[in-house]
């Protein structure tokens, strides 16, 4: 199968019309406020994490993930900014998202590096991370480079609060492991810090929830951790493999939820279902 081929799960359910890459997606994104181009360096949706709440259809775990194919990437990005030229759109970032761990890939800095390269300073280029990776040095240090340049952005996971609530997605390892981790990172790196509200048949409540998350960003505050700012979001494409019990919360409760953790002494943005003016994301700039 070649690999336009294969199965590419996690790209969103707002695809602009595009041909298909390898790699590279166009989609108009509520995290990143407007036209993102996106790379998927796992497209068959290699991820160390089980979140409860994830969209992409798997029917097993995946850990195995093959090398980029770096020249096909750059000219695969270089084709997606050229195709909105041409339709008189303009993207906002270039943001490795899609089905998986991004970081996770054996030469991801090497894809960072020919992101950066083709970006060439017109928009930033964004990671989303579960943060799994972040203590390896091979992920850390080009991350730290991103940042230290004012070319992109780091964003983390932050989904649980305490023990229960971090099993949801990643039953072996622990809150206080995550959080030391995001912290070790975001004492030197400024970060964003991204979170995923879901309700749960059975689960904590909105107040619980919007108390633990608050909690957790102060305490990662308080060790030291460089927050620019935090994403809020919630489900917003069909189920792929999430459990059947995981559902979207509404716009009010992501308010509800958002203003709790701006207590704790940062900026929330919230991705709403429905574009609100207020919530646009900022225009880009080379250092986001
Ligand atoms: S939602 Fe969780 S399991 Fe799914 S791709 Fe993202 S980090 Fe991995």
């Amino acid at each position: 199968m070649s690999l336009a081929d294969r199965p590419q799960p996690g790209r969103g359910a707002n695809l602009l019309e595009h041909p298909r890459g390898a790699y590279v997606y166009v989609v108009r994104s509520r995290r990143s406020g407007g036209v993102s181009i996106g790379i998927d360096l796992t497209p068959a949706g290699a991820c160390p994490l089980a979140c409860d709440y994830c969209q992409v259809p798997r029917k097993e775990r995946v850990t195995s993930i093959d090398r980029v194919e770096l020249a096909r990437l750059r000219i695969e990005l270089t084709a997606a900014f050229a195709e909105l030229v041409e339709r008189g759109e303009r993207a906002v970032d270039i943001c490795f998202a899609g089905s998986g761990e991004p970081t996770w890939s054996p030469n991801f800095a090497a894809a960072l590096e020919v992101a950066i390269d083709v970006a060439a300073g017109r928009v930033p280029v964004r990671v989303m991370t579960s943060g799994a990776t972040l203590d390896w040095q091979r992920v850390r240090d080009p991350l730290n480079t991103l940042v230290e340049r004012g070319v992109g952005e780091v964003w983390i996971k932050l989904d649980g609060w305490d023990e229960a609530t971090i099993a949801r997605f990643w039953a072996s390892r622990g809150q206080a492991r995550h959080e030391a981790r995001v912290a070790r990172f975001a004492r030197t790196t400024p970060i964003t810090l991204q979170i995923l509200a879901a309700q749960r048949v059975h689960g904590p409540t909105v107040e619980e929830t919007a108390h633990g998350l608050c909690g957790a960003v102060q305490r990662l505050l308080q060790d030291g951790a460089k927050i620019e700012r935090v994403t809020l979001t919630t489900m917003h494409r069909p189920p792929g493999s999430a459990d059947e019990h995981v559902s979207a919360y509404d716009d009010d409760t992501l308010e509800t939820i958002a203003t709790a953790i701006r207590a704790a002494g940062v900026e929330v943005k919230v991705a709403f279902s429905a574009p609100r003016p207020c919530v646009e994301a900022s225009a880009p700039t080379a250092t986001v």
